[in-house]
C-alpha cells in the first residue's frame, strides 16, 4: 500500500503534491487507514466492543477543516516557545498551558474560519484531588436534572443555566445564516457571508466550549459523586418535545464531567434513563403519571409541593445512591489515598481544561 499510495503517487502529476509532505507523515496517513479499516470490519464481525464502527471516509485537500499529525520525529518545541515542524520551520505559540511532560506528538488542526491549534499528546500525572466532604465529613453528592427551561437543576433547586451572552450569540448566529441563504449563489458577497458565518459559528462555539468547561470543572471540584440520567434516549425525547439548545451541549457536558471525574477521582453515576424521575414524589415515592412539560410544580397526597425539575434531580441522586450501594455494598467506596495536605493549592488552582 505505501508503495503505491507513497512511493508511486507522488511520480504522478496528480499526486506529485504528496512530495510536499514530509514521508513518515504519509505513512501514518497508510497505517491510520489501516487501523480505521481494521477497526471497521472487527465491528462489523462483532469482534469489536463498543459503538458500531463506520468504514472509514475520504478527506480532502480541499476541506475546510484540516489536521496533520507529527510524531517525534516530525516536531520539536523549542526553547524560545516556538514550535518547529517538518517542512514547515518554527512557528510562534501562544501556549494556552505548559506541558507537564515531553509531547509524544502533536496534531496541528486549521479550522474552518482559517486559525491554527496545535495539540500535544502527553503522559499527565496523578491529578486526584482531596475527597470533596462537608462539615460532618460526609461525602457531597449532586444530582443533576437536566432540564428544559434550565440547562440543569441540582437537588437544592439551585439552577445550572448558561449565561446570556451565549444564547445572545446564538440569535447572531441564525441572523447571519439567513444572510447567508439570501445572496447569490457563487457570487463574492455570498463568499463573505460564508466567511462571517464560519467566524460567528467558531466564536459561538469556543465560548460554549469555555462555559462548559468551567461549569464542569466546578462540579467536579465541589461534590464527590455526581449522578446525572442517561442522556442518550431522555435527550432524544425531549427532543420532540421542545427542541433545546442544550441538546448538543449536554453529550459534551457528560462527556466532560466523565473525564475530569476519573482524572481528579470523583465518581459519576449515571442512571437508568427509564425511571420516571419528575413523575415520583422525592419524599413519598408515590409515582403520580406523566405530567406536561407545562406543570412546573406539582402537589402530592403526601402534602409535599414538588418543583418538578428540583424533585428530578433528589429522585437522579436517590436512583444513583441505590445504584452505588447495589454495584459495591454499602459504604466501600475506594478512598483514593490522596492526602489533604495539598488542598489549598490544588483547589485554587485554575481550571484545568
Ligand atoms: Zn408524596
Amino acid at each position: 500500500m505505501q508503495k503505491r499510495l507513497i512511493t508511486d503517487a507522488k511520480k504522478t502529476p496528480e499526486r506529485a503534491w504528496l512530495a510536499n509532505a514530509q514521508h513518515s507523515m504519509l505513512q501514518q496517513a497508510v497505517r491510520d487507514c489501516d487501523q480505521a479499516y481494521k477497526n471497521f470490519f472487527d465491528s462489523l464481525k462483532g469482534a469489536r466492543a463498543g459503538r458500531k464502527v463506520g468504514a472509514p471516509r475520504f478527506k480532502s485537500r480541499k476541506d475546510n477543516r484540516q489536521a496533520i499529525r507529527f510524531q517525534p520525529d516530525g516536531f520539536r518545541v523549542l526553547d524560545t516557545g516556538k514550535l518547529r515542524v517538518s517542512k514547515i520551520g518554527a512557528v510562534p505559540v501562544a501556549w494556552s498551558r505548559d506541558l507537564p511532560s515531553a509531547p509524544s506528538s502533536v496534531t496541528v488542526v486549521k479550522t474552518a474560519d482559517d486559525r491554527y491549534f496545535a495539540s500535544f499528546v502527553v503522559e499527565a500525572g496523578d491529578e486526584t484531588l482531596p475527597d470533596a466532604v462537608d462539615e460532618h465529613g460526609q461525602d457531597v453528592e449532586l444530582g443533576l436534572d437536566l432540564g428544559v427551561s434550565a440547562f440543569a437543576v441540582d437537588q437544592h433547586g439551585r439552577v445550572i443555566d448558561d449565561p446570556r451572552f451565549l444564547r445572545r450569540a446564538e440569535r447572531e448566529l441564525k441572523r447571519l445564516q439567513r444572510a447567508l441563504s439570501r445572496k447569490q449563489r457563487g457570487s463574492n458577497n455570498r463568499r463573505k457571508a460564508r466567511k462571517k458565518l464560519a467566524r460567528a459559528h467558531a466564536k459561538v462555539s469556543d465560548t460554549r466550549q469555555d462555559w462548559l468547561h468551567q461549569a464542569t470543572t466546578s462540579i467536579v471540584r465541589e461534590n464527590q459523586t455526581i449522578v446525572l440520567e442517561d442522556l442518550a434516549v431522555s435527550g432524544l425525547a425531549r427532543t420532540r418535545l421542545a427542541k433545546s439548545v442544550h441538546d448538543a451541549s449536554w453529550g459534551t457536558f457528560r462527556r466532560l464531567l466523565e473525564e475530569k471525574a476519573a482524572r481528579y477521582g470523583r465518581e459519576l453515576v449515571i442512571i437508568d434513563r427509564w425511571l420516571p424521575t419528575s413523575q415520583t414524589c422525592s419524599d413519598c415515592g408515590r409515582v403520580d403519571g406523566t405530567k406536561p412539560l407545562s406543570v412546573r410544580t406539582w402537589p402530592c397526597p403526601c402534602g409535599a409541593t414538588h418543583d418538578r425539575d428540583r424533585n428530578a434531580a433528589r429522585n437522579i441522586l436517590a436512583a444513583g445512591r441505590a445504584e452505588r450501594q447495589n454495584a459495591c455494598g454499602p459504604d466501600v467506596r475506594p478512598h483514593t489515598g490522596a492526602d489533604g495536605d495539598e488542598a489549598g493549592t490544588q483547589r485554587s488552582a485554575a481550571p484545568a481544561q
